[in-house]
């Protein structure tokens, strides 16, 4: 069985923040910042392919009251919501679950370096993308 699965079936030991029948919400035990939470479903899906929109609305619901939590009682300035989608993605347990980062100045975080794209390259992707 996976780590976050434990963490449901109360097997393993968690700071829990938000519990409902379909939704778990608790630290991570290694912190970006003070208060970083992941929100995940309690039924074991992979990645965002597997869960439906409807479980998947609810799941971001529960995201953005934590959120709120995060900035109206931590005392921060915003946060970051992440989803690592695979292990390509840095993906390292395979229950999916969406991280929210509270952000304080000077935190030193970096985002994503960024890259330009070639002459002609963004029409192909698109081109990709809008295809059924
Ligand atoms: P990923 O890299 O898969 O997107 O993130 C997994 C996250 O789970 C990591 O930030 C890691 O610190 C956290 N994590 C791993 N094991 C445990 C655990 O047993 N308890 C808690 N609360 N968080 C965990
Ligand atoms: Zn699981």
């Amino acid at each position: 069985m996976c780590i976050f699965c434990s963490i449901v079936k109360g097997e393993i030991p968690s700071y829990k923040v938000y519990e409902d029948d379909k939704v778990l919400a608790f630290l991570d035990i290694k912190p970006v910042n003070p208060g970083h939470c992941l929100v995940i479903p309690k039924k074991h899906l992979e990645n965002i392919e597997e869960i439906d929109e409807e479980y998947l609305s609810h799941l971001v619901k529960i995201v953005k009251k934590i959120g709120n939590k995060i900035k109206n009682n931590l005392n921060v300035l915003g946060y970051n919501v992440q989803v690592n989608n695979d292990p390509i993605a840095g993906q390292e347990i395979a229950h999916l679950h969406f991280h929210i980062i509270p952000r304080q100045k000077n935190d030193n975080l970096k985002l994503f370096p960024q890259k330009n794209y070639n002459s002609g390259e963004a029409e192909e992707i698109v081109k990709k993308l809008i295809k059924e």
